[in-house]
């Protein structure tokens, strides 16, 4: 019951506040594969242009395999960590030469490429096949934390495991896709790491009620949302 409220509440959240992206208006897994390789470490507002710009060039995973190393790396130009761009233009090659151009549809297979780590695999596992996998990126971390109390380090390998337990335990089966995304654009936009949106939040405003409620159900396992919080 617990883990259908949060899906729930954060899904009508994301489904009114978030920002309409153009890898939000597809499935296309090579799309949703640019997109998360070129945001990682990047903000948005700096990735957009670049992600416009790959698609353009290159509309389809066979375009780029066919570009040389040179033209992938100017156009990435600008955006740093150009290993992400090399290892962009392998995958690229590999999934044209390996699978016939077909991205692997499941998580397991697609962590196996060059450049796709856990979380790039989660995100187009569960928006490109709606595998239910949960994504767990910084933001996902934070939001998390606080809202379930949770105090184990997130830089620890036992934190990370945590962590991605307990995402796979909340992921709403049925909607993986909007799920993960809407952890992500939560932490983002709402939850922000300084000043988070507290007063007009709608898990801060429930906490008094659903969420102690749950708590005692639970022995405490679930704190306060915004208790970590207050110690920022
Ligand atoms: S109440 Fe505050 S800390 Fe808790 S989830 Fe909402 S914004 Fe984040």
């Amino acid at each position: 019951m617990n883990k259908i409220f949060f899906s729930k509440q954060i899904i009508d959240w994301y489904l009114i506040n978030q920002r309409s992206l153009p890898w939000r208006k597809t499935r296309d897994p090579y799309k949703i594969w640019l997109s998360e390789i070129i945001l990682q470490q990047t903000r948005v507002a700096q990735g957009l242009p670049y992600y416009n710009e790959f698609v353009k060039a290159f509309p389809t995973v066979f375009d780029l395999a066919k570009a040389t190393e040179q033209k992938v790396l100017r156009l990435w130009q600008g955006l740093g960590y150009y290993s992400r761009a090399r290892n962009l233009h392998r995958c690229a090659n590999k999934i044209v030469k390996d699978f016939n151009g077909e991205f692997p549809a499941s998580f397991e297979e697609l962590k196996k490429l060059p450049g796709v780590g856990p979380y790039t695999a989660a995100a187009i596992a569960s928006i490109a096949f709606s595998e239910s996998v949960a994504v767990v990126d910084g933001n996902v971390f934070r939001v998390l934390a606080r809202v379930f109390g949770v105090e184990t380090d997130i830089a620890s390998d036992e934190g990370k495991k945590y962590f991605f337990l307990l995402a796979n335990e909340l992921i709403d089966q049925d909607q993986p896709d909007l799920f993960n995304q809407a952890v992500m654009e939560f932490g983002a936009l709402h939850c922000l790491p300084k000043n988070p949106k507290c007063i007009e939040c709608i898990l801060g405003f429930l906490e008094d009620n659903v969420f102690q409620r749950i708590a005692k159900q639970n022995s405490g396992i679930f704190k306060r949302c915004c208790q970590s919080n207050q110690k920022n």
